[in-house]
């Protein structure tokens, strides 16, 4: 029996073993299984080209088992295995050289875990759960089989062992602090979790298969059942193969695969492919995403050859994509940096553009092949659009092609189709052309209505963040803007060159203006009096565009300027000097009397604009059933 030492510089490596990835112990099964994995694939690939001296590939598998009573935890697989030697030379040296490095390089940088930890130490993670582990290894090239042993210290032994078979088995001697490693559930939540695509099939335990009936059977026949092996992996996720070999349900079945909990099925997929200049593969999902982005359970997972890694893809995918679904696959992404690190690895740059831009051509494609499908689709869809026209570029001028402006008749426009139909009717006397939108078609019904009565065409905009969007649209394109429809009395809108006629004198008018403001507030509302039709409404309340865009701005981060968001609500209150009830008002002779019929019909225009609440609701009622009795 040989015994030597580990030839390691730190002494303590095992302790700093544990104690740094304190958090991540559970990896160590992860580690394991991608060795296990590896070797079978290592085998595979000999077999395949004649040199594993006459070993058969077979159907190998992996197999976990839990030994409850002996306390142990074994990983078997079928692969290559290794000789005395190359234990010697793997474990003893280059194994623990490498988890050696790797904890001298980020023992400082624990804090920044995340990615950290997730790959690099190896074979030796298995001592973050146990305090003593045995290899059993027999190579397909040996006849001979070795058995290592190592309790934790820089010590070992390895000596010559009885296996037949060629693979290898590792075994923990699990902690007594890591005891939960030696519950089935637990470990099955972690095969689930890591190794659900792996592409080795992985069994762990045997189950209840119900037989299918035969076809002739009696009516009350019992279906039987045989103990089958537990295979808990699918080591052909549909990810791997080629987009020409999957039809749709396959794609919505890998969906389920991904997302077991998730009911709702997705609205589309994309396939990425690339293996130029960097490898990856994935499918990615867009999921409906109506009203308010919700807390994100499930979330786009990230492989690396089919081994999980994290499901925190940021910094990877372009972050107005994060709310998609899926999985990426890439040997591509260094994993075991930091995130700062990531975000300036040019690979890791070109695969976010990579994606970025085929979620553009799917989306162009999808708007272009069935039309009336992508605008139905369009409001669940909308908020990543418009989230990535804002931050992107490159994706706001790809956009151009495929996104949608929404009338408030349900009409599904693209820009150009827009202009094209809005340009002469609703260009200003500068040459603006304006573009008119609502964000509630109940709350600004009747600004909508008056603007459709001119021929206008009215948007439905109503993500949160439009706003924002609209700043970015008026900046792009040339001589446009955006005004939300209560932003002014109709007439103000758009302003042409025609003046109205006033039924009323100057000085008439000077002393409208002050009757209204001795009664109004005037630090809320701003009197303007316009000449309008006369049956148009006598009050109408608007808050200027600019104002309040900047105030919803603020509310949803962003474009904090001039601290607009803690100024108080500011309204003008448009009074029409051509409306009888107005002429009323101005020759009524009682103070009294006029600033009652004042009061009641700024009251009026509020409750149109859903601004009378509360106690001035309650006496707003009150005065009126006084009027009527
Ligand atoms: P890595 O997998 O990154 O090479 P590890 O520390 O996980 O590093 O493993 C070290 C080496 O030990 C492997 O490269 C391999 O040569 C050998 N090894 C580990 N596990 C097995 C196994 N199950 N079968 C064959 N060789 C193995
Ligand atoms: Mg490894």
């Amino acid at each position: 029996m040989a015994t030597g030492n580990i030839n390691v510089s730190v002494e303590n490596i095992f302790p700093l073993i544990k104690k740094f990835l304190y958090s991540d112990h559970e990896i160590f099964l992860r580690e394991l299984i991608s060795n296990a994995t590896d070797a079978t694939l290592k085998l595979k690939h000999l077999t395949a080209i004649g040199e594993a001296g006459g070993v058969e590939y077979g159907n190998p598998r992996i197999e976990v088992k839990i030994d409850k009573e002996n306390k142990t935890l074994h990983v078997i697989d079928q692969g290559v295995g290794m000789t005395k030697e190359e234990v010697e030379k793997y474990i003893n040296e280059v194994a623990f050289s490498g988890a050696e490095e790797f904890l001298e390089k980020y023992k400082d940088s624990a804090k920044d875990s995340g990615i950290i930890g997730h790959f690099g130490l190896g074979f030796y993670s298995a001592f973050m759960v146990a305090n003593k582990v045995e290899i059993l290894t027999k190579s397909y090239k040996d006849e001979s089989a070795a058995h290592w042993v190592c309790e934790g210290t820089t010590e070992f032994t390895l000596e010559d062992a009885d296996k037949k078979e060629h693979g290898t088995e590792i075994i923990l001697h699990i902690n007594e602090d890591d005891k939960e490693f030696l519950e089935e559930a637990r470990i099955r939540e972690l095969l689930s979790k890591y190794n659900k695509f792996m592409p080795i099939p992985i069994k762990f335990g045997t189950r209840e298969e119900t037989l299918p009936l035969p076809e002739d059977a009696p009516e009350d026949a019992k279906p039987e059942t045989k103990t089958v092996d537990d295979i808990i992996n699918n080591p052909n996720p549909a990810w791997t193969k080629q987009p020409n070999e999957l039809e749709d349900k396959d794609y919505k079945e890998f969906y389920r695969e991904l997302y077991p909990m998730q009911f709702e099925e997705p609205l589309f997929h994309i396939h990425l492919n690339v293996d130029y200049p960097f490898n990856l593969t994935g499918i990615l999902y867009f999921p409906k995403l109506t009203g308010n982005m919700e807390i994100q359970r499930d979330k786009i997972q990230l492989y690396q050859n089919q081994v999980f890694v994290t499901d925190n893809v940021e910094g990877i995918v372009p972050e107005f994509l994060t709310m998609l679904r899926g999985v990426i696959d890439s040997p591509d992404i260094p994993l075991n940096v930091s995130r700062s690190y990531l975000q300036a690895d040019s690979n890791v740059k070109k695969i976010a553009s990579y994606i970025s831009r085929k979620v553009a051509d799917k989306l162009k494609s999808l708007f272009n092949n069935n039309r009336e499908d992508f605008e139905k689709k369009w409001n669940d869809i909308k908020i990543v659009i418009e989230y990535g026209m804002l931050s992107e570029d490159k994706f706001f001028e790809k956009a151009q092609k495929f996104a949608l402006y929404p009338t408030v008749d349900d009409k599904y426009l693209t820009y150009e189709e827009l202009a094209e139909k809005i340009k002469d009717n609703q260009t200003d006397k500068d040459g603006n052309m304006v573009i008119l939108y609502a964000s509630n078609q109940d709350s600004q019904h009747s600004y909508i209505e008056a603007a459709k009565a001119k021929g206008y065409e009215v948007l439905l905009l109503d993500s949160p963040i439009v706003p924002h969007l609209l700043q970015k649209l008026e900046s792009e394109k040339e001589k446009i803007s955006f005004v939300r429809v209560d932003a002014d009395n109709v007439d103000n809108l758009i302003k042409k060159d025609e003046e109205k006629i006033s039924k009323l004198s100057d000085e008439e008018k000077e002393k409208l203006k002050t009757d209204f403001e001795s009664v109004v507030p005037k630090e809320k509302y701003t009197v303007q009096l316009e000449a309008m039709d006369s049956d148009a409404a006598p009050l109408i309340i608007t808050q200027p565009e600019f104002m309040r865009r900047m105030k919803e701005m603020q509310q949803t981060g962003g474009g904090g300027m001039f601290g607009m968001g803690n100024m108080p609500e500011m309204y003008n209150l448009v009074v029409n000097t051509n409306h009888p009830l107005i002429s009323e008002i101005l020759n009524t002779k009682t103070v009294k009397k006029q600033e009652r019929l004042i009061k009641q019909s700024l009251d009026l225009a509020r409750l149109s604009q859903n601004l009378l609440k509360g106690e001035e609701l309650t006496a707003f009622i009150k005065r009126s059933f006084d009027m009527v009795k």
